[in-house]
């Protein structure tokens, strides 16, 4: 499949600074493919991230390295609009924005490490995700999804939305689901202060972006 957008199963959005995008990303992204039987996933670097410092790398930069690093599977796909917008990046607006373009029908899958899953409540107009997507939440090392650690509301969302991952495909949105991922403790906070100290970035990330960081002196 060469254009997941053009497809009407369930398309699986994965947003993140990606500074730089890892094999922890990619390994998230095919996972999910997999084991939520989606059409693609569509990855989408962040532009001016609003939970989080002002990223080591330029969007302009971080867009191109997901590029590199999607080019060769042809379930993944590349969204620059929130690199290009002027404004901050909020996933609310991201889905709404998809919705418009993919319809009400088709089903859209948020993907999300527990990290992020647990600050969802944190996030802009979080309660409102489910009536434009579904929610799929990776087990991530160092990170477990124990329930004591969710907030009370996110807590009762879980327990009103939980589904089995085949139950994805039956709706548009508004389910919550988990899958697990061979472990990988990669991450990109390590990734930039390895290359701060002049440390090999091998077998952390693809070549392509490796040749990237190190051809643009990125992180050092
Ligand atoms: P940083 O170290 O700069 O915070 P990161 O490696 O956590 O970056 P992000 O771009 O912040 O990467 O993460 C995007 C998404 O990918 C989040 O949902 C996060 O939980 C998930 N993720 C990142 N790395 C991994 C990993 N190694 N395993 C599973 N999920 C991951």
């Amino acid at each position: 499949m060469s254009c997941p957008e053009a497809g009407t199963g369930a398309l699986g959005i994965f947003g993140g600074t990606f500074d730089p995008i890892h094999y922890g990303h990619l390994r998230l992204a095919e996972t999910a493919r997999e084991a939520l039987g989606l059409e693609g996933v569509r990855l989408i670097p962040a532009g001016q991230p609003p939970h989080r410092a002002t990223p080591g790398a330029s969007g302009a930069h971080r867009l191109a390295m997901a590029r590199l690093a999607a080019a060769d599977n042809p379930s993944f796909e590349v969204d620059p609009a929130e690199v290009e917008a002027a404004q901050a990046s909020f996933t609310i607006l991201t889905l709404e924005r998809l919705r418009g373009t993919l319809g009400t029908d088709r089903p859209m899958v948020l993907l999300l490490g527990v990290d992020a899953f647990l600050g969802l409540p944190t996030w802009r107009r979080w309660t409102e995700l489910f009536d434009l997507a579904h929610v799929a939440v990776a087990n991530r090392p160092d990170y477990t999804l124990d329930e004591s650690r969710l907030s009370d509301e996110l807590r009762r969302h879980v327990e009103q939305r939980r589904a089995a991952p085949e139950a994805l495909n039956k709706a548009a949105a508004g389910k919550i689901a988990s899958f697990s991922m061979t472990p990988l403790a990669i991450s990109a906070t390590d990734i930039r202060s390895r290359a701060a100290n002049g440390q090999s970035l091998r077998y952390l990330l693809p070549p392509p972006v490796l040749d990237y960081i190190s051809r643009h002196q990125l992180y050092s």
